[in-house]
């Protein structure tokens, strides 16, 4: 099968279309024909060397796999040749005590899911949910890190309440879309933050009721205008230490500040007594658990939420599209169908 293999961290280059033997499903696995997968920042960083430079090489990256089921290994549950799948992000074991209490996602066992630049691949039965005929592979792909990590924030790690103001910043990014959405979706009031004004008329279109510019600033005046001196009750932060002052001033006293993502290795520094003076709560969100990508599925289904494709290519332009997503233009994913 072919599979773009990188042997060496570097620049797009370094990912090479080759000929490999096609894997092996071990016990518990299945091999699956990949019909899309998506590229992400998150394989950029892993490429490039900046994120797990301790990773072995060579390998085949690529973890936002979408396919439909070829072949079982031993013992595979749930699954059967020819169900159309999409993968969340990490296998987890299935019996220590964060498995066995909702917190899949913490399980000292797990294992991130990679080899979706290829033709098949290989992944544990537990990190598959089925995917409905109505859902293309260019959209189910993505859903694990996009809208079931953004519902793992708004839903049941912030939960958002009706009438609530939401801050999300990222927001015209992987995170940030299904965020807006979802919050929404959630009866808030959603103000969307980004770095260029030329996404604003998507974020709108999405559902935003306001778009902050961020553009480097302070822009905390402009979220208590908007929310009447108030501050968002919850900051959804798909950023991290860029923009984490500011978006903690925009923070209401009570407020919610959600830790999602971070893309720099900034540190942040805060003197606590802000935290307590605001009676903030801190929370963290890590990554998805199965029932949540089966719930993300089911939104997309219904037409609650609208992941968008920006391009799809074949896997030869796989190093295209990670110089595409490096320069960061486009609103939606890049997909590869191998
Ligand atoms: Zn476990």
């Amino acid at each position: 099968m072919k599979a773009a293999v990188m042997r060496e961290h570097g620049p797009p280059e370094v990912l090479r279309l080759e000929e490999v033997p096609v894997p092996q499903p071990g016990e518990g696995e299945v091999l699956l024909r990949v019909g899309a997968v998506g590229v992400s920042y998150h394989d950029v960083v892993e490429r490039n060397g900046t994120y797990r430079s301790d990773m072995a090489l060579p390998v085949i990256l690529g973890y936002e796999i979408a396919g439909t089921v070829e072949r079982l290994g031993e013992r595979v549950q749930g699954v059967s040749v020819g169900d159309r799948v999409c993968c969340k992000v990490f296998h987890s074991c299935g019996r220590c005590r964060f498995c066995r209490n909702g917190m899949e996602t913490a399980c000292p066992e797990r294992r991130a899911v990679h080899g979706g630049y290829a033709e098949y691949v290989a992944v544990p039965d537990e990190v598959l949910v089925r995917l409905p005929d109505e859902i293309d592979f260019a959209v189910g792909c993505m859903l694990g890190p996009t809208v079931g990590v953004a519902l793992n924030a708004i839903r049941d790690t912030a939960r958002v309440q009706l009438g609530e103001t939401v801050l999300v910043s990222g927001a015209s990014g992987g995170l940030g879309l299904p965020s807006v959405e979802l919050a929404r979706a959630a009866g808030a009031q959603v103000i969307a933050l980004t770095r260029s004004g030329e996404k604003a008329a998507a974020l709108q279109e999405l559902g935003a009721h306001h778009v902050v510019v961020a553009d480097g600033r302070d822009f905390s005046s402009d979220v208590l205008e908007i929310t009447g001196g108030n501050g968002a009750d919850v900051v959804i932060d798909n950023i991290g230490s860029r923009v984490f002052t500011p978006c903690f001033k925009s923070l209401a006293v009570g407020g919610r500040y959600v830790f999602v993502g971070q893309l720099t290795k900034e540190q942040i520094s805060i003197n606590p007594a802000r935290i307590f003076f605001r009676r903030a709560t801190l929370l963290g969100v890590g990554s998805v658990r199965s029932d949540q990508l089966a719930s993300a599925v089911r939104l997309v289904r219904q037409g609650t939420v609208h992941p968008r494709v920006a391009m799809e290519l074949p896997l030869a332009e796989v190093a295209r599209a990670h110089a595409l997503v490096e320069a960061g233009g486009q609103i939606g994913r890049i997909v590869l169908r191998p």
